[in-house]
Parts: C-alpha cells; sequence; structure tokens
C-alpha cells in the first residue's frame, strides 16, 4: 500500500541516514546571511545557524506530521478493508444533502432472491463493496420481498459496519390486500417494518414512494415519511417515477408544514429514456436540491449488444416464472405507463424487443458499438459511462446477473475521462433524440 507515493528510499552511507534522507527532503533549507564586520559576521554565522536550525526543526516536524497522518490513514484503510490502488471509485452527494454515495450503485430487481442464486449474490455484493460500491438498492416489491431478505442475509453475514454502505428501498407495492399497496400512511409506515424486518436492519438510508399514489393525499404522504424519518427508521425519504409537479408539491408541503421534504427521485436512464433525467431534474436540483439515482443504464440489458440478434436463453428477457397456478405480477417500468402487468416472467421485455421502436433502436445500438471499439471499451461500458457523465446525477444503479458483468460495468469508469464534448457530441447525432428545452415565448 502507498508504494507510488513512498518516498525513495534513503541513500545515507553505512546504513546510517542524514535527516534529510530519513524524512524524504534533499536539500537543506537555503538561509539568507548577513554581510557586516568581524563581530558581526560572527554574529551573523551564529544567527543563520539558529536559523538553519530552526528551519530543519520546522521541515522535520512537517514530515513527521506527514508520516503520521500516512500511518493513521493506513491502519484507517486496513480497518475498512480497502487499500489506496483498489478503490478508484468516485463519491457523489445525493443531491444537495452531505450523504455521498458511490457513482454506481448495485441493484437488486429481478437477480436477487430470483434469477440468481444467493451464492451468486453473495459474490456480486461482495465484489461491489470491495470495489468501493457503498450504495444497494431495493425494493419491497422485488421478488416479492425475498430480493432483500437476500440482502438482508448477506448484510447480517458480512458483518460489514453499518455507517459504511447506504441500503435504499421503495415501498408501494407490499402484497396482494388493499391496505398493502399505495402510499397510505399505513402502508408507508407497515411497508417498511416489513422491509426492515426482511432486511434486518434497524434503519435504511433512503426510503422511496416507488410511484406516485394520486388516491392519497400528499399531505398525508409527507407527514408518514417524516414520521419515518422521526422514528429512526429511515435518514432520507425519495421519490421513484414521480414527475416534476408531484415532486414540487411534496416539497411544498413539506417546507408548509415543517416536515421533512424528499432528497432523491429515482428515473429511468439510458440512451432511449432521455428527457426527464436531462430537462426536469435538473431544475430541480437547482431549486430544491434533489438528486437524482438513475435506473437501467443497459435498458435491461438492450445496450449491450446481446439482443442484437434475437433473445439469449440465459437472458432477462428469456426468463419465465414457473408458477403456472398463480398469478405473476411484474413490475413494467419502461417506457410506457402500464405499471403492472400480469406475464410470464419477463415476457413484456420479450415482447417490447420485438416491437418496431426497439428494432430502430437496437440498429443504433449496433452503430454505438462500433463507437465503442473506437473507445476500445465495450457496449456497455460506454452506455454506464454515458450516463455517468452528467454531474446532476449522483448515482447510476447497475443490475448484473453474475460477477463478470460486474466487473465489466464498474470499468466503465475509466471510459468517463474519454467522453469529451466531441464524442458525446457525435453520440447525440447518432441517438437523433437530445432533448430540448421548449423556447420560451417572447414578452411583448
Ligand atoms: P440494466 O438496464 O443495467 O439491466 C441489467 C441487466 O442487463 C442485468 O441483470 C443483465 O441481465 C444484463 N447485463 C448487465 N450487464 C451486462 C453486461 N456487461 N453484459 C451483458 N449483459 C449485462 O439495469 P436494471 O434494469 O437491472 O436496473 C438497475 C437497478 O435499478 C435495479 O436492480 C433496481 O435496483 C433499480 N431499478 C429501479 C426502478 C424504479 O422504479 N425505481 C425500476 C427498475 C430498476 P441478464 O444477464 O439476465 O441478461
Amino acid at each position: 500500500m502507498f508504494a507510488s507515493r513512498a518516498p525513495a528510499p534513503p541513500t545515507g552511507k553505512g546504513g546510517k541516514f542524514s535527516v534529510e534522507e530519513l524524512y524524504g527532503f534533499t536539500k537543506k533549507p537555503k538561509v539568507t546571511r548577513g554581510h557586516c564586520g568581524k563581530a558581526d559576521k560572527a554574529d551573523g554565522r551564529k544567527d543563520a545557524k539558529e536559523k538553519e536550525e530552526s528551519v530543519l526543526a520546522f521541515h522535520i516536524l512537517e514530515a513527521a506530521k506527514r508520516v503520521m497522518e500516512r500511518r493513521r490513514l493506513e491502519i484507517y484503510m486496513r480497518e475498512c478493508d480497502v487499500t489506496m490502488e483498489d478503490s478508484c471509485m468516485p463519491y457523489r452527494y445525493l443531491g444537495k444533502t452531505g450523504l455521498k454515495v458511490s457513482c454506481l450503485g448495485l441493484g437488486t430487481w429481478v437477480t436477487f432472491g430470483s434469477q440468481i442464486s444467493d451464492e451468486m449474490a453473495e459474490s456480486v455484493m461482495t465484489l461491489a463493496y470491495d470495489n468501493g460500491v457503498n450504495l444497494f438498492d431495493t425494493a419491497e416489491v422485488y421478488a416479492s420481498g425475498r430480493a432483500e431478505t437476500t440482502l438482508g442475509n448477506i448484510l447480517e453475514k458480512k458483518d460489514w459496519r453499518r455507517s459504511s454502505y447506504v441500503v435504499t428501498t421503495k415501498i408501494y407495492w407490499g402484497g396482494q390486500a388493499e391496505t398493502e399497496r399505495g402510499l397510505s400512511r399505513k402502508h408507508i409506515i407497515e411497508g417498511l417494518r416489513g422491509s426492515l424486518a426482511r432486511l434486518k436492519l434497524d434503519y435504511v438510508d433512503i426510503v422511496f414512494a416507488n410511484r406516485s399514489d394520486v388516491n392519497s393525499p400528499m399531505e398525508e404522504v409527507v407527514r408518514a415519511m417524516t414520521f419515518v424519518i422521526n422514528q429512526g427508521m429511515a435518514m432520507y425519504w425519495g421519490t421513484s417515477r414521480w414527475n416534476a409537479v408531484e415532486i414540487m408539491e411534496a416539497y411544498s408541503i413539506a417546507r408548509q408544514f415543517n416536515l421533512v421534504p424528499p432528497v432523491c427521485e429515482q428515473a429511468e436512464y439510458h440512451y432511449f429514456q432521455r428527457d426527464k433525467v436531462e430537462l426536469h431534474l435538473p431544475e430541480l436540483y437547482h431549486k430544491i436540491g434533489i438528486g437524482t439515482m438513475t435506473w437501467s443504464p443497459l435498458a435491461c440489458g438492450m445496450l449491450t449488444g446481446k439482443y442484437n440478434s434475437g433473445v439469449p436463453q440465459s437472458s432477462r428477457a428469456a426468463i419465465k416464472v414457473q408458477r403456472p397456478k398463480t398469478t405473476i405480477i411484474i413490475i413494467c417500468c419502461h417506457g410506457d405507463q402500464r405499471c403492472i402487468m400480469h406475464v410470464q416472467g419477463h415476457g413484456w421485455l420479450k415482447e417490447r424487443l420485438y416491437s418496431d421502436e426497439a428494432k430502430q433502436q437496437l440498429s443504433k445500438v449496433k452503430e454505438l458499438h462500433l463507437l465503442a471499439d473506437r473507445l476500445g471499451c465495450t457496449p456497455a461500458q460506454l452506455a454506464i459511462a454515458w450516463c455517468l457523465r452528467s454531474e446532476g446525477i449522483s448515482s447510476v444503479l447497475l443490475g448484473v446477473s453474475n460477477t463478470e458483468q460486474l466487473m465489466e460495468n464498474l470499468s466503465s469508469i475509466q471510459v468517463l475521462s474519454q467522453l469529451s464534448p466531441a464524442l458525446i457530441a457525435e453520440m447525440d447525432t447518432l441517438l437523433g433524440n437530445k432533448p430540448r428545452k421548449p423556447k420560451k415565448e417572447e414578452k411583448n
């Protein structure tokens, strides 16, 4: 550790090192000398010597401080199981809060408690944490609660310091009963209690309202979110798939009644879903400090190119759920307004991949692959780095079904520096969907 930063080894002869060599500075400090008669000269020499010594003492003290600081940091990093070289994960503030989250987070939708084994989920999470990911996202509805259970079991087993990671969950669809859905005060409080029990945690860092609820008054929602925060069940609350007007309403009500406002919106963001994140959320960030956490950076895998010539057997779009006698509720959150679809597995994704719109998108994906080749990265890395380029985005939530995908996707951080304005402009031309603000009407 610190090998690259350590000072060059001392070069003293016979195993003895000078103070300067030992503490890593090679030149003796320069001192200005006086210029009078003999006595003055002697005094001058004495003064100069004293000055030299005091400057030397100052340097030694400073160097010793640096060594101690380095030692302290080294011990701290070791306690955290992180080495300086290992962690190159950038952290960003969540909106205008003081909370720093890794710019890549790990999501659990489709994968945890369902598509992948618990062993694979543990490997993925461990690798993510070891690579600096400190944000884990889930929801009460994911795999009917099993995603939270899996996440909770792993966190319990790992015994990582609770203060070193952020867990977010989402409330809206908790069960089949009328009272187990929506954003009533009852469901927000009971739903979050259920999530905490499955996660085996005392609190989540952020609780999200998983969609807006036209049937629950906004004041009830904001009061319930404030209550769970005041009770210590959550640190912050956020919104998911809310529009700008709804977020603004929640904020205004919170300000009006001295309640806790939302801090973050979870929004879909990738090459083919841009308007909200690029046009509307930046304004909310500047006006009321709302942060953005984005999801589905690969459009469920489509941007990797894996669906360019059909649906591979082992992909998300091919997942079938083998429970013939039960109705399977899948939350469909891509593009259209339908939120709950009663389908087998992820048939909606397969269906969507065969649509005319998807065919056009896939042809653009192929062109983007050529661009990724030119940069020497994979299409997935380019797509994720493209999401990360916006400073307004606090974190991009990844979904992966194995550790190879995770490692590939985490390396998108290195691609970020290659995304020059010229390249982004080239991508915009290729995509042909750069959102533009409507021109303001001119005042007469
Ligand atoms: P992506 O769009 O990135 O899709 C992830 C899927 O793509 C993986 O499960 C995998 O599926 C495939 N994939 C990922 N990386 C690669 C790769 N390198 N090569 C090939 N295939 C790859 O993200 P998600 O749709 O999963 O969303 C991420 C997270 O965002 C979710 O887990 C969830 O936490 C959150 N989210 C929030 C929502 C909300 O409403 N607030 C809605 C949706 C998600 P496979 O291998 O099976 O093909």
